[in-house]
């Protein structure tokens, strides 16, 4: 199996698209560290869904507005399995607002959530992975590290932000034997997309399906992209055969950037 000794850690692989592609490389056989902020019951089951596929599998509490707990974690899994050789960040929230009413607040956690946290995994997981000449760092951005929608300011604002900091790292790791790269999901049906859909019908005062359709006319194929689509891709670029793409930023958004 082509990952097979290999192990990844996956920011915000409780559920979505973390615990996609957690679930696609254990199946071409890497060790996870799984982390998530979720209920215990949401924990096991995600241990056990990854766990399908016969490799050891972790769960690390640390949460990503906590720089130590970040650090800790990668440094944890370096200890407890050897090494980190793939690093999937991944763990995102979202707030939807105008500008002169976004909460402060949730300007600096997503901030700190969806982009800060990334640039903690990476420190820490850089030297080993230098050390060992090989190294696969996946970041999942956005359509939103592309292009703007309006109401979006933080996520639009980190998603952009991630991906300068992925051309960045890429350049610097470049005769390393180490790659960094993003990827850029249009709509996928996940919990942070199911979130905002009742705020959407009633905000335009329309159902449900018809808030669903809505998001999706932005996405020419007008279908949501699924979690298993993002899951195989992270598992190319986290391949051995991937090693000459680096500094990438791969977009799977039903054609929503070719516009
Ligand atoms: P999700 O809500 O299903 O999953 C988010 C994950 O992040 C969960 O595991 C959650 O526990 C974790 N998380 C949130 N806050 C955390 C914290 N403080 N510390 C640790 N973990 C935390 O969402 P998703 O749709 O699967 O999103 C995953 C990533 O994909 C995000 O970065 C998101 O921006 C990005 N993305 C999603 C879509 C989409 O349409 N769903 C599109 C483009 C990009």
């Amino acid at each position: 199996m082509k990952l097979q000794g290999r192990t990844a850690v996956v920011t915000g692989s409780t559920s979505g698209i973390g615990l996609g592609i957690a679930k696609a490389l254990a199946g071409a056989g890497a060790n996870v560290v799984l982390n998530g902020l979720a209920s215990d019951g949401e924990i096991a089951a995600a241990v056990q869904e990854v766990s399908d596929h016969g490799t050891r599998v972790a769960f690390d509490p640390a949460n990503m507005l906590k720089p130590a707990e970040i650090t800790a974690m990668v440094s944890k899994a370096e200890k407890d399995f050897g090494s980190v050789d793939i690093l999937v960040n991944n763990a995102g929230i979202q707030h939807v607002s105008p500008i002169e009413e976004f909460p402060p607040e949730k300007w600096d956690q997503i901030i700190a959530i969806n982009l800060s946290s990334s640039f903690h995994t990476i420190r820490t997981a850089v030297p080993g992975m230098k050390t060992r000449k090989f190294g696969r760092i996946i970041n999942i951005c956005s359509a939103h590290s592309l292009v703007a929608s309006p109401f979006k300011v933080a996520y639009v604002a980190a998603k952009h932000g991630l991906a300068g900091m992925t051309k960045v790292v890429a350049l610097e790791l470049a005769e390393s034997g180490v790659t960094v790269n993003a990827i850029s999901p249009g709509f996928v049906w996940t919990p942070l997309v199911a979130k905002q859909i009742p705020d959407l019908a009633r905000s335009k005062g329309v159902s449900e399906e018809d808030a669903k359709k809505f998001v999706l006319s932005a996405q020419p194929t007008k279908q949501f992209v699924t979690v298993e689509q993002v899951g195989e891709l992270a598992l190319f670029l986290a391949s051995p055969s991937s090693g000459s793409i680096t500094g990438a930023n791969y977009s799977i958004d039903g054609g929503w950037t070719a516009q």
